[in-house]
């Protein structure tokens, strides 16, 4: 790792020092790192996140705290879409520690909070961070506090509170659960984890990236299709990409990266259209990771679909919860409604002719259907 890096100004600063957000804009500070590499590194290497240490940013190989995540399964599904002529790919992020991708960013990020000494961590989450930020604090030894809308499904409080966090609940979406955070934090006791207001969960959801890539032997599909709330995961995989180029370790067209939000909840899809954002409109959607009405790092999302000629689309509750049950039926995971939600997503994005019918196609399914059935 050589710096951090500020994605609004530019600005720099240094890795081994401990930031929020950016000091000159209050932005998101993104890791920078001297991209000479031979793919030979990974030769050898376990198949966990970890494989691709030398692109992430601990320091010490010692603090990393890590469960085995990663090295999440490709397979085609057998679900088939009218207009698509080849098999569907999935990667399951449901086979991750904790039940979800979000163990990818959680891992990085309680990792660096333990280099850095840290004994208090925070965050505000719809479901899956809240529990995946536990887990790992846990492991690590470290105190933690997470701020769950008052409508989270029980399951995800007991679940914290079995790992030994503090859960406090708030009225409201996450936005308000965020505004509690800062509150809390106002004397900077915590290490805020917040989605993208500190530098290391983005690492981690990168890896998804790389591991899309090393999977397909370095040759990436078309299309990734990712149901997007607060978008580290769109935004982290597409960093990977860029990465890998720059490493030469790929060649060619990059994936169209699509966002796929439920219409109930879809800033995403309302900035992409030009619309206006209203996030006291928003309601909350069966798709629990994707209740995020102000994306704190809406511009970089936009970025993201801009560069890769993506596209952002919106699927209705009744489409989620058929996808899901169908999906399920069908093969054999436990897809979770946000799982679902991109595989709605890409039922319209084919119809519309967005997606062309010879388009490679990888969807996430980012985390377990567990805890929605149990609900
Ligand atoms: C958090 C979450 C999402 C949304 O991911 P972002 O990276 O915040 O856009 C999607 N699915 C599941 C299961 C989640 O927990
Ligand atoms: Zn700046």
């Amino acid at each position: 790792m050589t710096e951090l890096c500020c994605s609004r100004c530019s600005a720099t600063y240094s890795p081994s020092e401990l930031y929020g957000l950016s000091p000159c804009c209050k932005a998101t500070l993104i890791n920078k790192y001297e991209l000479v590499l031979s793919r030979e590194v990974l030769k050898d290497k376990p198949w966990t996140m970890w494989r691709y240490q030398e692109l992430l940013p601990v320091l010490n190989p010692e603090n990393i705290i890590s469960m085995g995540e990663g090295g999440t399964p490709i397979f085609s599904l057998n679900s088939k879409i009218d207009g698509l002529e080849k098999q569907i790919l999935v990667k399951d992020e449901a086979l991750n520690p904790s039940g979800s991708f979000k163990a990818r960013g959680m891992s990085v990020a309680i990792s660096k909070a333990k280099e850095f000494g840290i004994k208090k961590c925070i965050t505000p989450s719809a479901g899956n961070a809240g529990v995946a930020m536990s887990a790992y604090c846990a492991r690590a030894n470290i105190q933690s506090t997470v701020v769950f809308p008052a409508i989270t499904p029980k399951i995800y409080i007991d679940e914290c509170k079995a790992y030994g966090a503090e859960v406090i609940l708030v009225d409201g979406l996450i936005s308000e659960c965020g505004k509690k955070v800062m509150e809390i934090n106002s004397m900077g006791e915590y290490f805020d984890v917040s989605t993208l207001k500190e530098p290391y969960r983005i690492e981690g959801k990168k890896t998804m990236g790389y591991e899309i890539a090393e999977a397909m032997n370095w040759k990436l599909p078309d299309a990734i299709v990712y149901p997007t709330g607060g978008g580290t995961g769109l935004i982290g995989i597409w960093k990977a990409f860029r990465e890998l180029q720059q490493l030469g370790w790929i060649e060619g067209l990059l994936p169209k990266m699509i966002a796929v939000q439920s219409e109930i909840c879809s800033p995403v899809v309302d900035a992409w259209e030009n619309k206006a954002i209203n996030p006291s409109r928003y309601q909350a959607s069966i798709a629990l990771g994707l209740n995020v009405p102000n994306p704190f790092g809406l511009e970089l999302i936009m970025q993201c679909l801009k560069e890769s000629g993506g596209a952002a689309v919106a699927v209705s509750e009744n489409e989620i919860r058929l996808a899901l049950t169908g999906l399920t039926k069908k093969e054999g995971i436990l897809v979770s409604p946000e799982g679902a939600s991109a595989f709605a997503g890409l039922v319209k994005l084919v119809e519309s002719g967005f997606i062309t019918p010879s388009a490679q196609i990888l969807i996430l399914n980012t985390g377990s259907g567990m805890k929605h059935l149990v609900n």
